[in-house]
């Protein structure tokens, strides 16, 4: 990270650890085969490779190595998912044509879904409580034998709550309802295993968990359907078109494997550093929590800062302090999800995200918090 300035922004991306930088090196260059050439040694041990990484990753997370679809990154996988389900669907005959999900997921849920509510299908959006967390008895009412998918995060990108995937699983077990869950912030950070849980089709990213960005991966349940929605190719399966990126694959494994084995501790250790985190603002006066205590990701904050413009705050905060209003992906818009949470424009603005990661150290919180003590009383002082 760039040096002077303290990284808490790690739920925008994180660093790429320095193990799956050297886990891709040799992939680059000197082993650089195309999977898909399988008349020659460098294409067949590129394809070796792809697979090693696809059982490590399926193994990971409790699944067949089938079921695993490398993407470019979440975006991609959450538009396989719910368009590939949906066009599965048109093609197949089926019936359903409402899509269900939460105000609050990630534009990269939202968009499309929106899509797909111009070309035929109904969309449902609902409001979560005031806490961010899904209102059950809404969800259930909003669920029928029309209903094809359900969209739900596991973590939210930028109040960190974690939606009751069981639960929800449940009542769309009950109605045939498949349930998408965009798990970018969620996989490596929380135990997560979508078998287990009941979900359909579950979407990550490496780039979310110390790894390469531009690879991600869509884990598909052996029973669902999916029309591709990339066309050129007949790798994975004819799922999705397109030379495999060798390198960014075996770090997405890499990554992953890191990210697990550190999970426990590194939630440990960043929930208390949070906590300290959220202390101090306490201490300032004026200043509360977006989202529900818990359940919640351990490295995750966000308050909005009364009494202050909110342009005025990130603008003081940012020559020293990486942070952000919202989700990276919003271009400058206030959040959806602290407008859906019942924060004015104005309160949305005047938020700040905190996403600690491995490399956040004590000191960095306390420069943190001392940053925002100082920032705060000057843009208070009349
Ligand atoms: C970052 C993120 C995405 C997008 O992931 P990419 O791999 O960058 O495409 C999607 N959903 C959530 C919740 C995210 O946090």
């Amino acid at each position: 990270m760039a040096p002077g300035v303290i990284y808490l922004d790690h739920h925008a991306t994180t660093p790429c650890a320095g193990a799956v930088v050297e886990a891709m090196a040799p992939l680059w260059s000197d082993h650089c085969g195309n999977p898909s050439s399988r008349s020659h040694r460098p294409g067949l041990e590129a394809a070796a490779a792809v697979e090693l990484a696809r059982s490590q990753i399926a193994t990971a997370l409790g699944v067949q190595a089938s079921g695993v679809v490398f993407t470019s990154g979440a975006t991609e996988a959450n538009n396989l998912a719910i368009k590939g389900l949906a066009e599965a669907e048109l093609r197949s005959g089926g019936p359903r044509r409402k899509l269900v999900c939460l105000s609050t997921e990630h534009r990269a849920v939202l968009d499309p879904l929106r899509y797909l509510a111009g070309h035929g299908f109904e969309l449902i959006t609902l409001q979560p409580r005031g806490d961010g967390l899904v209102d059950l008895e809404l969800l259930e009412g909003a669920l029928d034998e029309n209903t094809l998918l359900l969209s739900v995060m596991a973590a939210n990108n930028e109040i960190g709550v974690l939606q009751p995937l069981a639960s929800i699983a449940e009542l769309c077990q009950k109605r045939g309802i498949r349930l998408h869950c965009d798990g970018a912030q969620a996989v490596g950070h929380i135990p997560l295993l979508p078998g287990a849980l009941g979900l359909d089709l579950l979407s990550f990213s490496g780039h979310k968990v110390y790894g390469p960005k531009g690879i991600g991966a869509l884990v598909v349940d052996p029973a669902v359907t999916l029309m591709p929605q990339l066309h050129g190719g007949s790798q994975e399966g004819g799922l999705r078109a397109g030379t495999l990126p060798v390198p960014l694959i075996v770090g997405l494994a890499k990554a992953l494997e890191l990210a697990l084995a550190d999970q426990v501790e590194r939630s440990q250790r960043l929930g208390d550093l949070r906590d300290a985190l959220w202390h101090q603002c306490e201490q300032l006066g004026g200043v509360e929590r977006n989202g529900a205590a818990s359940p919640r990701l351990a490295h995750n904050l966000n308050v909005t800062v009364q009494g202050v413009d909110g342009a005025a705050l990130h603008r003081a905060l940012r020559r020293e302090l990486a942070v952000s209003s919202g989700s990276a992906c919003s271009s400058g818009e206030p959040s959806h999800v602290l407008q859906a949470l019942g924060r004015s424009r104005q309160e949305a603005a005047a938020s700040i995200r905190f996403g600690l990661g491995r490399g956040t150290s004590s000191a960095d919180i306390s420069q943190a918090g001392a940053l925002l003590r100082h920032c705060v009383e000057t843009l208070r002082r009349p």
